[in-house]
């Protein structure tokens, strides 16, 4: 079976939308990743830190979807990373009301002898130094390392960060983030920007607006699926980047033209996110959904079109 190597939080969350308001809920970059890998049937392994706060049940959750977290260090006393957010009317930006990083201030990460060899890399929005020592710990070189990010570590940890990206295959990252990155305001400079800090492919997420993908050259572009309701858009980037991780894990083909199915199942994915609070729609996601859903994705985008 194929394996996929994710890191990221595993965080309980506060949610304000204009629909409503959560208590702490299950949150977390590689929560979010793992559920989303878990559709492509292959063993993803996390590798992340939570205190003793973090109910049995929610790991649980994750293992009933052959999501392994023998990886995820569980500090007695510990309190879990805590994020909170506020989103505006445009459900499409937000702002960031409290980040309590707790046990994720001194996680040092361990990752389990059995995914040192794993293929695909997933490095999650997290602490820089954090992705670098995962990378540092595999025992193989791996197909492709595929690093997601925000600017919470450009703001407090950018020559860190700018370290990491050097070893990293992609980068997937949303379009305010990759202006504050390469300092350009067109995304096609800033795509070549970040190219030339290292990966080779750099996707840019534009949330409702859909997903750019850009390798030298090349470039693809995939819609969002317009959506009659979106409830929560939080983890949306992180399902996005772990059905992308997921897809190329279990096809093992690093091509230009795969990546661009890997952008759509990832976008596919994202759509169901936003539908409930937190990863409530990604826990009850069924094969058939998402397959009747990737059709409407394709009825939206295919046209004829007659050059004379
Ligand atoms: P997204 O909406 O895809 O950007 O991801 C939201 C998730 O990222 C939430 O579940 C948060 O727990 C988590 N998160 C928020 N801030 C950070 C951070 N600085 N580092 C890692 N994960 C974070």
């Amino acid at each position: 079976m194929s394996k996929l190597l994710a890191v990221g939080t595993v965080a309980f969350d506060a949610i304000e939308t204009p629909f409503g308001k959560t208590d702490k809920i299950l949150g977390g970059s590689a929560t979010f990743v793992g559920l989303a890998a878990s559709q492509f049937g292959i063993q993803t392994g996390l590798v992340s830190v939570v205190g003793d706060d973090m109910p049995k049940a929610y790991l649980t959750m994750l293992n009933e979807r052959n999501i392994d977290t023998s990886g995820v260090e569980i500090v007695q006393g510990g309190k879990t990373f805590f994020w909170s957010g506020r989103y505006h009317n445009d459900m499409n930006s937000r702002d960031t009301l409290v980040t309590e990083l707790n046990t994720l201030a001194d996680f040092a990460p361990v990752v389990p002898e059995n995914f040192k060899d794993a293929p695909i890399i997933m490095l999650g929005n997290l602490h820089p130094l954090t992705q670098s020592s995962v990378l540092d710990q595999l025992s193989e070189k791996p197909k492709m390392v595929i690093l997601d990010t925000m600017n919470f570590w450009m703001d407090s940890a950018l020559d860190d960060l700018k370290q990491v990206i050097k070893r990293v295959d992609v980068i997937t990252i949303n379009d305010e983030e990759a202006r504050q990155l390469s300092g350009e305001y067109s995304l096609v400079n800033a795509a070549k920007k970040i190219h030339e800090m290292g990966p080779k492919y750099v996707v840019i997420k534009k949330g409702e607006h859909g997903a750019l993908l850009f390798n030298d050259g090349n470039m693809f572009f995939a819609p969002a699926l317009p959506l009659a309701e979106v409830f929560d858009p939080t983890g949306a980037g992180d399902t996005f980047a772990g059905g992308f991780a997921g897809y190329i894990a279990k096809t093992e083909d690093i091509s230009f033209e795969n990546m661009k199915s890997a952008v759509i199942y990832g976008s596919n994915l994202a759509s169901f996110c936003v539908e409930k609070f937190g990863t409530e729609r990604m826990q009850n996601l069924t094969k058939e959904e998402v397959h009747k859903r990737l059709q409407s994705f394709k009825e939206l985008t295919q046209f004829e079109i007659e050059l004379n």
